[in-house]
């Protein structure tokens, strides 16, 4: 640990210098000068000394450079201090100014570049102690990862180009300079330009017309973590769904979208129903192009999501149920590091069960924890067999690491387990209880896993004289014995229907049936015993899973032949079914996988398959070839995973 006098000397030795080339002759770097300062392993900020209160954007979005130009005004509250650090990454930084009306420019440094350049870097700006304004003029640059620029050809309608954001874990500071660290809530406005056929919106108050000079203002009014900043700018057009819902998406596909997402209305109303007010007014969707890496990102007010959820039949709609939940969990009560990330996932995907159970019922809420329980063990044995073993703690330790290391079905699936256990515990009323008074407890506010431990022991394990092995979940690696256990009978039926065909079993056998003719004798008329709607696609899912991992590429052939497994039309069913095929050398299925890869760029579904082609030398050659073609629709957090998979050093 380094004492405060030595940060406060370098620092004024760091503003006695005057180009990044000196700090580098002289050796010095900003992370052990920082040392004192930081309290989040993965900003730079010191928020404790000074933090911005109120965040204003003031920025032009121009296509032609794939450039964002600006400013970005920071009103903050000074608890004396004469250095402002932020976080930058990949910005370019023209001139930084202080104060509100008269502004004057001000001195800044930038360290260095971080090893493994996860952080970004620090910048420091030279404050008066009673500064509250500080005004930097930035522009971002090729290496910016937050923003995903794309030609038209690689939108639904061909004629506009697109761009969006995407700040979860840390990269909203490679497109705006700010504090950013989950511990800190900001609220904030902007005024963005864009060209005049194309809409903006943000994680805010939102328009739902395009204008004609092409600049749109925002509202953010409640406090949020920067990692919540976004935008999307496209041709988009807006169709509502309900009283205060609706979705935005490019024209071509707005109709898929009110169709996939009717059930929206009944899904806010069954969350409101669980856990209290929605606090955010309006919700809405945005169907992104399929470059977006995630199946969702819950910004509020506005959720990004992956145009792979437009499955035909509302199979994927559970993602929804995510998002929206995160507006309680994550967004009004948020994690206060990326080590307790759990606390936004793992209540996220039990409160998301929770709705999918109110609106489809038991059955049906129990086969997609199932599904997902299933993930998890293959999850646990992957990262015990990996090299941070640690990683199946709830608690995690990702200090000098990348947090989206943290992302992973230990977060999600067995926070969510933990959350379900408890409730069988304690029982659904009083654990209900018990979660709306944390949501009225934390709401706007960040914390840790042991703020949520302290209050779990005195608002529902002590008054309830409850035991539970609270510390075994949260801080040891793996799964405790008294994981709750879901049991599906129809998920039972359909493995037994997956073991009949694969032993052999003609299970598409025609069944005969004798149909009366007017008048005249009966005739007989052949009917399919096994159609593809005869089950859900969770079902289907679960049938494939069932399967030998290496099997006759015959009987694959067949079920394609009846089942068309191969191009459903929801990508968890593809997706699978490509991995049992490379598995199993069943080549029919290269063209549509091809296709597939070249067209979606959802890390969950691409980094799988290429991670199971990379298992051989032919399979790797061909995925190299693929990933060259398609990498460029692929944003960079997507991009990056695969990139590692196939050209991983031995
Ligand atoms: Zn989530």
């Amino acid at each position: 640990m380094k004492s405060l006098h030595f940060l406060f000397l370098s620092l004024i030795a760091f503003f006695a210098l005057t180009s990044c080339e000196e700090i580098q002759q002289k050796n010095v770097s900003p992370t052990e000068i920082l040392a004192d300062s930081t309290f989040d392993n993965h900003s730079y900020s010191n928020v404790q000394q000074i933090r911005t209160k109120h965040l204003h954007l003031d920025i032009d979005v121009n296509f032609d450079n794939k450039t964002i130009y600006g400013v970005a005004r920071h009103e903050m509250v000074n608890n004396g201090t004469d250095t402002a650090i932020f976080d930058i990454k990949g910005l370019k930084i023209q001139k930084i100014t202080i104060g509100k009306t008269k502004e004057k420019e001000t001195s800044f440094m930038i360290g260095q570049w971080d090893k493994d350049s996860i952080l970004g870097q620090p910048l420091l700006v030279k404050v008066d102690r009673t500064t509250k304004y500080v005004n930097i003029y930035y522009q971002t640059t090729d290496a910016t990862e937050a923003i995903d620029w794309l030609s038209p050809e690689l939108t639904a309608g061909k004629e506009f180009p697109y761009m969006y954001t995407q700040g979860e874990a840390i990269l909203t500071r490679s497109w705006i300079p700010l504090q950013d660290s989950p511990a800190n809530r900001i609220t904030y406005s902007a005024k963005v330009k864009v060209p005049t056929d194309l809409m903006a919106v943000m994680s805010a108050e939102n328009p739902t017309k395009k204008n004609d000079e092409g600049i749109y203002e925002f509202q953010m009014r409640q406090p949020i973590p920067c990692y919540l900043i976004a935008m999307a700018v496209g041709n988009l057009t807006y169709r509502k769904l309900g009283p205060s819902c609706g979705v935005y998406s490019e024209p071509q596909l707005i109709y898929q979208c009110v169709n996939e997402f009717g059930d929206l209305p009944k899904m806010i109303r069954a969350a409101e129903k669980l856990y209290g007010k929605y606090q955010w007014e309006q919700y809405d969707l945005i169907v992104l192009p399929y470059s977006f890496p995630f199946g969702g990102m819950e910004n509020p007010r506005l959720t990004f999501v992956n145009p792979t959820l437009l499955a035909g039949d509302r199979s994927l709609v559970s993602v929804v149920a995510h998002e929206l939940a995160h507006s309680w969990s994550g967004n009004l009560v948020t994690n206060s590091s990326w080590d307790d990330f759990w606390l936004n996932e793992g209540f996220t995907v039990y409160f998301e069960n929770r709705i999918m159970e109110s609106l489809y019922g038991k059955e049906i809420s129990d086969m997609l924890a199932l599904i997902e329980f299933q993930e998890l063990q293959d999850e646990i044995k992957a990262i015990e067999a990996g090299d941070f073993p640690d990683d199946t703690k709830l608690k995690l330790s990702l200090a000098g690491r990348n947090p989206d290391d943290g992302m992973t079905d230990i977060a999600y699936t067995k926070g969510a387990f933990f959350l379900k256990t408890l409730e069988q515990e304690a029982g659904r009323e009083k654990f209900d209880a018990f979660l709306n008074s944390y949501f009225k407890k934390y709401a706007f506010k960040t914390i840790n896993t042991e703020t949520f431990i302290a209050y779990l022991n005195s608002k529902l394990l002590e008054p309830n004289d409850l035991e539970f092995n609270t510390d075994e979940w949260i801080y040891e690696k793996g799964l405790p014995e008294n994981c709750l256990k879901i049991v599906s009978p129809r998920f039972e039926q359909i493995k037994l229907l997956a073991d009949r065909f694969a032993a052999g079993e003609d299970i598409f056998k025609k069944e005969i049936k004798w149909i009366k003719v007017k008048g005249r004798k009966k005739k007989k008329k052949q009917i399919n015993q096994l159609t593809r709607d005869k089950y859900i696609a969770q079902e289907w899912q679960m049938f494939i899973r069932r399967l030998p991992k290496k099997i006759d590429p015959a009987l694959m052939r067949n079920l394609d032949k009846h089942l068309n497994f191969k191009n459903w039309g929801n990508a968890e069913i593809m997706n699978e079914w490509y991995i049992l095929g490379i598995n199993s050398g069943y080549e029919d299925i290269r063209p549509n996988m091809e296709k597939f890869l070249l067209k979606v760029g959802r890390r969950k579904y691409i980094a799988p398959i290429y991670q199971e082609l990379a298992k051989t030398p032919e399979n790797l050659k061909w995925a190299r070839g693929v990933f060259e073609k398609a990498k460029n629709n692929y944003h960079f957090i997507s991009r990056n995973t695969v990139q590692e998979l196939l050209y991983k050093k031995k």
